[in-house]
């Protein structure tokens, strides 16, 4: 695309070049990686609507990725699913006309108003909030969304999924998770990590580096990074219900295991299916997840698993048990 640059007085090439950008959003600071349309020649920075909107955009996504605050699409999911117009589920929310349409296309929603829709995505909450708030539907309407709701809770497939989330991001912090509820998005960053940086990585070692990951955190920080609980198995300590996460990563596309035989043994190597969501993991995330990446770089699956079954954590549990975070402090890496 050819533009006048005021510097060089002419018509010239032009190309989009990425920088860092300071955004202020909500009061807060935020740095994104920013694309900017400049003259090939001199550098002089053009006017583009369509970069500029996208570099807004990604602005508040992190935003909202800090704050774990819903993103638009998602609540539109949960407006849809029980069949409201966004003017109709306003007024059921006894929220301003407009307030869910200005969400939905990329406002800031309000942290009150935020979790107020993450407690009515479930269905059984709708139900709840139907009986103990005066509601501005007519008794028609009423009626119409109790049978939506009767209906998603009906769904095999909803209350599956439901019983499944429920296992693990219903629970309290607690010395068991690291002081942290479960973080599945942390979680599948803390496998695409190490999944990507060693091709063939084995199942069983993974499991190791996640616990080693968590708990050196947990040493260092007084918080686990994923909030995931470590049971006391066979084969070392491993995430509790790792095989129902496994499942969860491979139906989202995050990543799959796949299963190799070699000499009549089964391999079960990790597979990266995406890449790491930017902003997900902090810088000291990111650097414990490196060190313990650098520890065990030349150690295979069993070396890991012995070298696992030395911590004070292992020892002190039987078969099945929780190993607490409080076992954070005996761990040895040299
Ligand atoms: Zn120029």
């Amino acid at each position: 695309m050819k533009k006048y640059c005021e510097e060089c007085g002419r018509d010239v090439e032009t190309k989009v070049i990425s920088r860092k950008e300071t955004y202020e959003v909500c009061g807060e600071r935020i740095e994104v990686d920013a694309k900017v349309l400049v003259c090939a020649g001199c550098g002089e920075e053009f006017f583009c609507e369509e970069l500029d909107n996208a570099t807004l955009v990604k602005a508040y996504n992190e935003y909202r990725r800090r704050h774990k605050l819903l993103f638009p699409d998602e609540i539109k999911k949960i407006r849809v699913q029980y069949g409201f117009s966004q003017r109709s589920f306003a007024k059921l929310l006894n929220w301003g006309d407009k307030t869910v349409h200005r969400y939905e296309n990329g406002s800031i929603q309000d942290k009150a108003h935020n979790s107020l829709l993450l407690f009515l995505r479930n269905p059984e909450n709708m139900r709840i909030y139907l009986t103990e708030n005066e509601v501005m539907l007519d008794d028609n309407q009423k009626e119409k969304l109790l049978k939506t709701v009767d209906k998603l809770e009906q769904d095999s497939e909803y209350h599956a999924g439901n019983k499944l989330v429920n296992l693990f991001f219903s629970e309290m912090p607690s010395v068991e998770n690291g002081f942290k509820p479960f973080d599945y998005e942390k979680f599948c960053a803390m496998v695409l990590f190490f999944a990507k940086k060693s091709a063939g990585l084995l199942k069983v070692k993974l499991l190791k580096l996640l616990n080693y990951s968590d708990f050196v955190f947990y040493r260092e920080n007084g918080i686990s990074i994923s909030g995931a609980r470590y049971v006391h198995l066979p084969y070392g300590p491993v995430p509790k219900n790792y095989d129902l996460l496994f499942g969860m990563m491979e139906a989202d596309e995050i990543a799959h295991i796949e299963v190799e035989f070699d000499n009549g043994y089964e391999k079960h190597q990790v597979i990266p299916d995406s890449e790491i969501s930017e902003g997900v993991l902090s810088e000291s995330e990111l650097s414990v997840l490196e060190r313990i990446y650098e520890k065990f770089a030349d150690f295979g699956s069993a070396e890991i698993s012995n070298y696992s079954h030395r911590e004070k954590g292992y020892t002190s549990t039987k078969q099945g048990e929780v190993i607490s975070y409080s076992f954070a402090k005996d761990i040895r890496l040299d």
